[in-house]
């Protein structure tokens, strides 16, 4: 914006010399022009000054409400974690045999010799194998079904990863935006030391209301991860209102990835709104949870709850 007003005042100050030195010529008392001339250009350069003074005060307030943002929301996402994160690394490796109608097909877990648990509300099939929940075939992390302390793939499942990089290219070409993901697969452990750390320094009850439970974090099944973009808040509702998470939750759903906890839908989800926050599903799933842009839960797609039991 700022840039447009110099523009601006460039040409109108060109245009002003041009027309006032063609009608000078002409006038006798040249000087008493010139200075007239000197005073009109000295209010303008004064008015031009106090933009700039107003535009950069103004700035600075966004940048300090930013800064505010950041430190609140570090208390109420469940995507808490260590402030030196790691950016996670994504490599386009060679998707799995897993994957095979298509690009962003779903993930077949192997669910043989799995225990059948009955069905959600809306008639989907819950197993659990290994004690991991399986609603449909999609693995499930949430408040309600937790994954065991000894479920670790040690990163974002290979398929997820190139889905990933397909829209972080895409992103890039058809945007400019350079994004990626900065928190992707977290183990069971690292989960505990964020939450416990949090529980003795705010209670249980209040470090529930912002971080995951180990074993509840859906960081853990190495299917969802937290994007950022180069230059905007990073995992902070400061990212909602940017154009990165407004392309992210448009297309997000072609790359098969969902934006898992939608804005109000916390009774669903059992979390805030996280703009910054994908999963992995595949397109199809992806597509009709994308719902021609009015987000539909896992949750309250397959008709199951996101609730701790004590
Ligand atoms: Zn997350």
């Amino acid at each position: 914006m700022i840039k447009y007003i110099d523009i601006i005042a460039i040409i109108l100050f060109v245009l002003y010399s041009l027309i006032f030195f063609k009608m000078n010529k002409k006038k006798k008392n040249k000087k008493k022009g010139l200075v007239k001339y000197i005073k009109v250009i000295l209010v303008f350069l004064i008015i031009i000054g106090m933009i700039h003074v107003l535009a950069s005060i103004g700035h600075k307030e966004n940048k300090e409400e930013g800064k505010t943002t950041t430190t609140t929301n570090e208390v109420v996402t469940n995507d808490i974690e260590e402030s030196t994160t790691t950016e996670v690394t994504i490599t386009s490796t060679t998707t799995t045999a897993r994957n095979t109608s298509g690009t962003f097909a779903k993930i077949n877990h192997d669910l043989s010799g799995s225990e059948d648990r009955g069905k959600t509300s809306k008639g989907y099939s819950i197993q659990v194998k290994n004690g991991i929940t399986y609603i449909d075939g999609y693995m499930v992390a949430n408040k309600t079904y937790s994954l065991p302390s000894s479920f670790n793939p040690g990163k974002l499942d290979s398929v997820v990863s190139s889905a990933a990089d397909k829209m972080f290219a895409a992103a890039k070409s058809e945007k400019g935006y350079k994004m990626w993901a900065q928190s992707g697969f977290r183990s069971y452990s690292t989960q505990e030391s964020i939450y416990n750390r949090y529980v003795s320094n705010d209670g249980k009850a209040n470090a529930d209301t912002y971080s995951a439970r180990p074993g509840n974090s859906e960081h853990q099944t190495g299917l969802a991860f937290d994007v950022c973009s180069d230059d905007k808040p990073c995992i902070t509702s400061g990212f909602n209102s940017t154009p990165q998470a407004k392309w992210l939750s448009e297309n997000a759903w072609k790359y098969g990835f969902i934006l898992r906890y939608v804005e109000g839908k916390t009774d669903e989800t059992g979390y805030k709104y996280e703009s910054w926050h994908f999963r992995y599903v595949g397109s199809e799933l992806a597509e009709k949870l994308y719902n021609n842009g009015n987000w539909i839960t896992m949750e309250s797609y397959f008709g199951f709850d996101s609730k701790y039991k004590d």
